[in-house]
């Protein structure tokens, strides 16, 4: 059984201004101790990676993006590269999200050049994916996960595989306050392994953290980090405050 360091990654989504986002990473940076067992990521709004380049520096904290573009340049108004991304200091990226596909009408083949663009340039992506409430009431839920699985991994090789991060996120979880139950997460967090499994081998599968996200709290984490193949938690609305992130890190399973 391979021994995952497990990672919580905070997605501040369009919240924070720099001044705030500072300010958090300050205070953070005060009450955090050192762990040899876990990662702290951060996915702030494009605005404020620069910023807090230099301050996440030696306090056990990498930053990450919440999207990106394939294109390494060109002429695509609003948009950001990989090389940008790790340029201010980006280790993560997010790739993705639900609310991404939702409102921005991403599919997997645009996911899956992301995914590639990221690899290219050395950044680890945080691949997410997961099924909305209807599909999940059809019984579709594997069925999402697999197709979401296999279109965003289209022709990644198992050494490109190894370097990612997945985050199941049902869509029905997501900045609902209704969290998956430790035991529905698990049942799909398995599904996913064994499905990477088959697309790689099984080191490369035991090796892929999976993290769960969906209304993640101080309340819940616990139960859910002491799932098997839950190996952290991707947090939106309980990133924002450093009291409630902070005893979210300090998860004990
Ligand atoms: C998310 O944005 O990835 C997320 C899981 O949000 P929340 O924790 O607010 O449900």
């Amino acid at each position: 059984m391979a021994t995952r360091t497990a990672c919580i990654a905070a997605n501040w989504k369009m919240y924070k201004t720099v001044g705030e986002a500072v300010e958090f990473v300050r205070k953070l940076r005060e009450k955090i101790e050192t762990f040899d067992d876990r990662e702290v990521v951060i996915a702030p709004p494009f605005t404020s990676l620069y910023a807090l380049k230099d301050l996440v520096k030696g306090a056990g904290i990498s930053l990450a993006g919440q999207n990106c573009h394939w294109e390494e340049k060109g002429a695509f108004t609003g948009e950001i590269s990989p090389v940008m991304l790790k340029d201010v200091g980006c280790s993560y990226t997010i790739v993705g999200h639900s609310e991404r596909r939702q409102y921005f009408g991403e599919n997997d083949e645009d996911i899956n050049k992301k995914l590639k663009a990221l690899i290219k340039v050395g950044i680890k992506p945080i691949f997410c994916i997961g099924e909305k409430l209807e599909e999940r009431e059809a019984g579709k839920t594997f069925d999402v996960v697999k197709t979401q699985l296999d279109g965003g991994l289209k022709d990644l090789d198992s050494v490109d595989i190894a370097k990612m991060v997945v985050a199941y996120e049902p869509v029905w979880a997501i900045g609902t306050g209704k969290t998956a139950s430790p035991e529905q997460a698990q049942e799909v967090h398995a599904f996913i392994r064994e499905h990477l499994s088959m697309l790689t081998n099984k080191n490369v599968a035991n090796e892929v953290r999976i993290l769960y996200g969906g209304s993640v709290k101080p309340s819940n984490v616990d139960s859910l980090m002491s799932e098997p193949d839950i190996d952290g938690a991707l947090v939106g609305g309980a990133s924002l405050e450093v009291d409630s992130f902070l005893r979210i890190i300090r998860f004990e399973a």
